[in-house]
């Protein structure tokens, strides 16, 4: 079976994200914590309070994102025409000419498509509480694992933020620094600021800038050979604790904005989708456990029933499809 590009990107983006997580774990606890903030700075109480905190941040980061990449998704639809209409007793999704919802897509061949099941398009099958296809953590992501993103989208931010605190001043020199060697190196002008290919193939003039500040970096590096090696990678410019704040705050930035976003905030596996839901039976009204008295010209007071209809749920006995977490 031929492998597509998608299966290509679902192995490899985890890949590189889950490395990155365990480089940064031990960059924030060893490097930040131990070597630079106890070792070479000597503020214990800082320091242990920082490790302390950082691993309680670290391992619902971890194991959310493990949880979402490693566990399978949750179960697609069993092949399977859709049941007797006969046989439902809560209203259901329906075309509109009241037939039961099926699809057709990939290798569906009319399968039954009861509310809430979505087709991914990614995996080719339909999956019940389906929200979307996630190729961060190379998964179809439903009903059941929405806790969890959530968790991973508001975890990601706090933990790069609080964790690249303590070195920000100094990081924020050693890019001064680096800056001013690239804009007074020869090389780097003649190669880099009068290449006009560094304003278009590294992501415009912002990569232009970024691109400067690591060949300022490199240059630093090679400008001092022989001195020794430092405690941490903090004490010097090293363009490896640039690149680790740089590729954090990016996914820092991109889990934010998905956070905030109203699509994560009322995920699809809560409502419809597209597909119009259609009673193709009546439906049976739910009394309200709310009553509200109601004052009468006399005095009185009467009770006056609030009905609701229920909430479109699942449908019969027999067919209706786990979406228990997985
Ligand atoms: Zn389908
Ligand atoms: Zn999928």
């Amino acid at each position: 079976m031929a492998i597509s590009r998608y299966q290509v990107v679902d192995c490899v983006l985890p890949a590189i994200i889950v490395s990155y997580i365990f480089w940064a774990c031990y960059f924030s606890l060893l490097e930040i914590g131990v070597f630079w903030l106890i070792r070479v700075q000597q503020k214990y109480l800082l320091g242990g309070c920082y490790v302390a905190f950082m691993t309680l941040l670290f391992i619902p980061l971890i194991s959310s994102f493990l949880y979402l990449w490693l566990v399978p998704p949750v179960m697609p639809m069993p092949p399977g025409p859709p049941p007797p209409k006969d046989s439902l007793v809560e209203p259901h999704e329906t075309n509109e000419n009241g037939d039961l919802a099926i699809c057709n897509r990939d290798h569906c061949n009319g399968n039954w498509k009861p509310p809430r099941t979505h087709h991914c398009s990614i995996c080719k099958v339909c999956r019940p509480g389906f929200d979307h296809h996630c190729h961060w953590v190379g998964s179809c992501l439903s009903l059941a694992d929405m806790n969890v993103f959530l968790c991973l989208l508001w975890i990601t931010p706090v933990t790069v933020g609080l964790g690249s605190l303590p070195i920000m001043p100094t990081l924020a020199h050693q890019v001064k620094e680096a800056y001013s060697v690239a804009q007074s190196d020869e090389w780097i002008i003649a190669n880099w600021w009068s290449w006009f290919g560094s304003w278009i193939f590294f992501g415009g003039p912002f990569g232009r800038y970024i691109g400067a500040v690591i060949l300022g970096y490199h240059t630093i590096a090679r400008q001092r050979p022989d001195i020794p090696k430092p405690l941490s990678m903090i004490e010097e410019p090293h363009l490896g604790t640039f690149l680790t704040i740089a590729f954090g705050s990016l996914l820092a930035l991109f889990t934010l904005a998905l956070g905030l976003s109203s699509d994560v905030h009322r995920p699809r596996a809560f409502t419809a989708g597209g597909s119009p839901l259609r009673p193709a039976m009546a439906y049976e009204p739910q009394e309200h456990n709310a009553t509200a008295p109601e004052s009468s010209e006399d005095g009185s007071t009467t009770e006056v029933r609030i009905f609701v209809i229920s909430e479109v749920v699942m449908v019969s006995d027999s067919a209706v499809p786990d979406i228990s977490p997985k």
